[in-house]
């Protein structure tokens, strides 16, 4: 039977006797935090978790914690018996006016089973007292089907939480361990936690992707580090000397920038620096990102110019026409649509056409790729936004869908299971409230992950270029090894 996965955040009750595993599937499912439970609540306000007179006091914080929690949208594992009707329309009522949904998950473990467990505890309950818990579970379809819980499942059936931002990710993660579809990983390097050691920094991170299967590695390419990565004094190296040191040491890693502003650099000098750094490193690996810039504080603060937006990107398409011209074979004289040049002399060539990467999800960025590229890259949240003006373009002109490929940068909160997964949402968020962070970068577990760039790849995805938004050293690619080999071989 396929799981159904559990809507997060959510208000999850928990119905089942005495030992049926509640408490065990709880823990198996939701961070500690997360769970209500009277046992635990009756030994905080009374003698042990078997204080029955401490049920009404223990019953009391549930509650209360319950509202408080709902009332911020976070997930609730309510774990008692379940099995009072009055107390369950409680949960389910506290649920709706959170406006989140209630879900019920009933044990179904078989009675003898349960009987089994319970004479085995510690503390027994009354066989008694187990009989009418059983008898109480027997009729509670009919109930349950009457309170109006916007998802009945049982213990066995019931699969992973599955937030929004992973919506269809566990379905997908089923369909890529059944019959696996490629997808290319590169590890985007944006942040630069080196020490005193940036070569050794540097290296380590490099021979840790390369180690946990990822093809390549690229950097991003600013001269102050972005706001959206870090603070202004953190350490942002020039990507193409650094790509250099990397390619000299591993040769075997595709090397690029993703991607470099059209602005800083002459187009002819672009196409030496990496022409040269093909030739370096033995040609065929390396690609050129090209993009039209965005940050002007970076130009300002280095004497770069910046122009406006239609400049910026005429000087795209004037860039990739020096890059052709300079990149081909011959010396002759180079006539294109926006540059014209006396002569194309540069010595080393490409062995091998350098692949063209345009980044930006513009509508006449996403057109320029279609035009002149090799490869497009958008965020992976502009990706069913750029996917119909990219492919429409291309039909228009009459190129081949396959010619391009299409590539995202994705920057994902990544954690083993679903504790380290909360801990680095909440290290990461600063002041943004935890799930709009979490949403923003698709956090969850190894499992989930797999499952959305599985559905990535489904659409058309061909390269992930992944940057962890809390890279710190090479433990870090390493920890995304069973994403990337989840694609391989
Ligand atoms: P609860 O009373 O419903 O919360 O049940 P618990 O989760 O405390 O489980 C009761 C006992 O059954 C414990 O000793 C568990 O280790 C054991 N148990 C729970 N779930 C399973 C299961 O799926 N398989 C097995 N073999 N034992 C389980
Ligand atoms: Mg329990």
């Amino acid at each position: 039977m396929e799981a159904a996965s559990l809507p997060d955040p959510a208000v999850v009750v928990l119905i089942g006797p005495s030992g049926s595993g509640k408490s065990t599937w709880a823990g198996q499912h939701y961070r500690a935090g997360e769970i209500l439970s009277s046992d635990a609540l009756r030994a905080m306000v009374g003698t042990g978790p078997h204080d029955l007179e401490a049920s009404a006091a223990a019953f009391g914080v549930l509650d209360a914690v319950l509202a408080a929690r709902t009332a911020r949208r976070l997930t609730c594992v309510v774990d008692t018996l379940g099995l009072d009707a009055v107390r369950r329309r409680g949960y389910l009522a506290a649920a709706r006016s959170a406006g989140l949904p209630a879900v019920a998950v009933m044990m179904d473990t078989p009675a003898a089973e349960c009987r089994r467990r319970n004479a085995a505890r510690d503390v027994p309950v009354p066989a008694g007292a187990l009989d009418g818990q059983l008898r109480a579970m027997r009729e509670i379809d009919a109930t349950l089907a009457e309170e109006g819980w916007d998802l009945v499942v049982t213990g066995t059936s019931a699969g992973a939480p599955e937030a929004d931002h992973l919506a269809g990710a566990s379905a997908a993660a089923g369909r890529q361990s059944s019959a696996p579809d490629d997808l290319e990983f590169v590890l985007q390097i944006s942040r630069f936690p080196w020490g005193d050691d940036p070569l050794g920094w540097l290296v380590a991170v490099a021979g840790a992707a390369g180690e946990a299967g990822f093809t390549g590695v690229t950097l991003m390419d600013h001269l102050i580090q972005i706001p959206q990565v870090g603070r202004a004094w953190e350490s942002i190296p020039e990507p193409w000397v650094s790509l250099a040191t990397i390619g000299s040491r591993f040769p075997d890693l595709r090397l690029g920038s993703l991607v470099s502003p059209v602005t800083f650099r002459e187009p002819g000098l672009l196409a030496k620096t990496v022409a040269t750094l093909d030739a370096l490193t033995g040609g065929g690996r390396v690609f050129c990102g090209l993009g039209a810039g965005w940050w002007d504080r970076e130009h300002a603060a280095f004497a770069i110019p910046f122009p406006e937006p239609r400049e910026r990107l005429d000087r795209v398409e004037t860039t990739i026409e020096t890059l052709w011209a300079l990149w081909s074979s011959g010396t002759k004289a180079f006539t294109g649509s926006r540059l014209t040049l006396p002569e194309t002399t540069c010595y080393p060539r490409p062995t091998a056409p350098i692949p063209i990467v345009v980044g930006g999800s513009g509508r006449r960025t996403l057109r320029i790729a279609a035009r002149m590229a090799d490869g497009c890259n958008v965020r992976t949240a502009e990706l069913a936004a750029a996917l119909p003006v990219l492919r429409t373009e291309l039909d228009r002109i009459g190129r081949s869908r396959d010619e391009v490929a299409v590539s995202v940068l994705d920057v994902p909160v990544v954690g083993v299971d679903r504790d380290d997964v909360a801990s680095r949402v909440e290290r990461l968020r600063g002041r943004r409230p935890a799930a709009t962070f979490a949403a923003r970068h698709f956090a969850g577990t190894v499992t989930d992950q797999v499952g959305r760039y599985r559905l990535l790849a489904e659409a058309g995805v061909r390269t992930v270029f992944l940057s962890l938004p809390d890279l710190s050293g090479p433990d870090d690619p390493a920890r995304c090894a069973p994403i990337v080999r989840a694609f391989r071989g």
